[in-house]
Order: structure tokens, then sequence, then C-alpha cells
């Protein structure tokens, strides 16, 4: 493979050393390197927005951010074309059930950066009724970028660390080329609270007992 000026500088696996009079024109590599380089060098984010994080998220792709240094500039307007969801703002109850089908409808290979205190747990609105506290309790999250709102630095370092993630991935492990291991998340239901279909089995529970126990009360009271 030819180095220097096809631009491949940072394929060449260090441990593989190469004779001096030939370090700037090949370059050898392996497959999981040249794999990995190829992905985490042009991700794809969604154009999705939330809250007040995506005023942020919208600068760190204007001139003076810059976001294309990452080979991140083309947002795409489909999840069939994105791989990489930013979930920037507040997570309404009634909002994840659209993100979550949204996320099941993106191919893999694809990743969830968390940005800002709401993406995250909640952030200042942790404690209302309409909000989530985190979307990690409905969708697996690759990096997490704190702050309130984050800086277009902050997440540019979330890129960043998204970027070591993906280089650190084995073509031998990934899960979205092993059979059963890469499945659509339920769907949550929203009614007077919004319900994850993998906690049903507890919330039926619960609700049993709570009807026991009222049931237990209302009869001590009659023979009291
Ligand atoms: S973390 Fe702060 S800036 Fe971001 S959506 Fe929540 S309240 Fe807005």
């Amino acid at each position: 493979m030819t180095n220097g000026k096809s631009g491949l500088e940072g394929l060449q696996n260090p441990d593989i050393p190469i004779p001096e009079e030939l370090q700037s024109t090949i370059a050898v590599t392996s497959l999981d390197r040249i794999y990995n380089w190829s992905r985490s060098k042009s991700m794809w984010p969604l154009l999705f927005g939330l809250a007040c994080c995506a005023i942020e998220m919208i600068a760190s792709a204007a001139s003076r951010y810059d976001i294309s240094r990452f080979g991140m500039e083309v947002m795409r307007a489909s999840p069939r074309q994105a791989d990489l969801l930013i979930i920037s703002g507040t997570v309404t109850k009634k909002m994840v059930v659209p993100i979550v089908r949204i996320y099941n409808q993106m191919p893999e290979p694809k990743y969830v950066l968390a940005m800002g205190a709401c993406a995250s747990g909640g952030g200042p609105f942790k404690e209302g009724y309409n909000v989530v506290s985190g979307i990690d309790k409905y969708i697996p999250v690759d990096v997490y970028v704190p702050g309130c709102p984050p800086t277009p630095q902050a997440l540019l370092n979330g890129f960043i660390t998204l970027q070591k993630k993906i280089e650190s991935q084995s073509i031998r492990t990934v899960p979205w080329y092993r059979s059963g291991e890469s499945e659509a998340v339920p769907l949550p239901v929203l009614g007077p609270d919004i319900i994850d279909p993998r906690q049903a089995e507890l919330i039926r529970q619960q609700a049993q007992r709570a009807v026991a126990e009222r049931a237990a009360e209302a009869s001590s009271e009659a023979e009291a």
C-alpha cells in the first residue's frame, strides 16, 4: 500500500519494521487497522437535535470549529445513511419513543453520543414529570459529553474519544457480523408514564403486589 501522498499516514503498524528507504513509500498494516481507520474518519451523524445542546452541536459544524476536519460534516437527514446518533438535548418521555425508533432504523455499525447533562442523566429536569433520566436507560451509549451545554470543543473531544473507541474494535469480535448479537431495542410505550417493555414483568409484579396489599388492608379494616 502506498503511503505519503495517498494520505494514509497513521495506518502503518508500528510493530512491523519497514526499511528506512521504503518508509515514505509503503505501509504495512492489518485489516483491523484499515477497517477502523476508514470507519472512524468518515462518521456520518444524523441531522437531529433536541434542545439547547443542539445549538452547540450546530456551532461545531460551522466554520469556527468545522467537524469536516473529522470527516463528519455530512450530516444525514435519514437514519438509513447515518452511523452516529448525537442525543443533543433534553429527552422527554414523549420523545424517547421516536428516538428508539430512529436508533433501530440506523444500520450497524452505529454509535450513540449523549451530549450534555440532560441526555446523560436528565440534567436540570431530572426530577421533572416528563423527562427521562438519561437516554442510556433505553439505548446503549458509547460516549458521554458532560456540560450544560457542552461547548463545541467538548463535543469535538467526544468525537475524538469515539474515534479511539472505534479504533480499538476488531473485525473478528464486532457484534454486527455475529448472528443474534445485534437486535432491535423494544419500543417504549407512552401511556400515563413511559414503560420500557423490557421492564414489563417487573412492573406487573409490583402492580400485583400493590393490589394484594390494598386488598389485605381493606379486609383487615372490615374485620376491625
Ligand atoms: S444539558 Fe443544559 S444546555 Fe443541554 S439541553 Fe439540557 S438544559 Fe439545555
